[in-house]
């Protein structure tokens, strides 16, 4: 499921970087330019989870009554105020009872990000997302479809190797011996059979690896198995 974040800010090189560095974290960024836009954005996708506030906007509306007319509406939302001063700050605390959060420009990405995160996970997306999806970057499971994406591009994988990827992903840093993977994948009956975990894991390798002659997610554990390496 994709985590959508509502970026509202009307300065177009401000936004064009958060919405960047959103993107690069596995956010899907719907964008807006003023208050009206923003308010139209989240009618047309009701599954926006986290909202991204500038204050100052050109038009009728400021930050603080976009974040208003959200609460008056969705009380599940969440809302991080981007404040452009610290005078601003002062009138941030005293509005903060609508909002969740803010941040002050300039901002890097990885504090923007790391609010966002935050968020997502208090509001509830943490906790949808670990239902049918297993984030361990650049990986990205989705077990209600069965798929994998690398850096947010699909891998195909037989239903073997999916199940052998969902195996790892789900027991990072374990070693796991051949017999517990075949085990696990291929069922009972296929008992003795060690060498078609091998045959999938090399298959597996050229899917995932950067670079399949030295691996640096599965791992040989030299005589006993593999290890997922995260
Ligand atoms: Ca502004």
């Amino acid at each position: 499921m994709t985590r959508k974040v509502l970026v509202l800010e009307d300065e177009a090189n401000i936004r064009s970087f958060v919405v960047i560095n959103l993107k690069r974290a596995g956010y899907d960024a719907i964008e807006a330019g003023t208050g009206e836009e923003a308010l139209a954005r989240i009618q047309q996708n009701p599954d926006i989870q986290v909202a991204l506030l500038d204050i100052m906007l050109p038009g009728e509306m400021d930050g603080f009554e976009v974040c208003r007319r959200i609460r008056a509406g969705n009380s599940q939302m969440g809302i991080i105020m981007l404040t452009a001063r610290t005078q601003e700050m002062d009138k941030v605390s005293g509005l903060m009872t609508g909002a969740d959060d803010y941040v002050t420009k300039p901002f890097s990405p990885a504090e923007l990000t790391a609010r966002v995160d935050a968020l997502f996970r208090r509001t509830g997306g943490g906790a949808m997302r670990d239902a049918d999806e297993i984030e361990q970057p650049p990986f990205l499971l989705n077990t209600r479809n069965r798929t994998l994406e690398k850096n947010g591009k699909r891998v195909k994988l037989t239903q073997v190797e999916y199940s052998i990827v969902k195996l790892f992903m789900e027991n990072p840093g374990k070693a796991l011996s051949r017999e517990e993977i075949l085990k696990a994948v291929w069922g009972t009956e296929f008992l003795g059979e060690l060498k078609i975990v091998d045959v999938n894991i090399r298959r597996l390798r050229i899917k995932l690896e950067d670079d399949p002659q030295n691996p640096s997610y599965v791992i040989t554990v030299w005589g006993f198995g593999y290890r997922w390496e995260m």
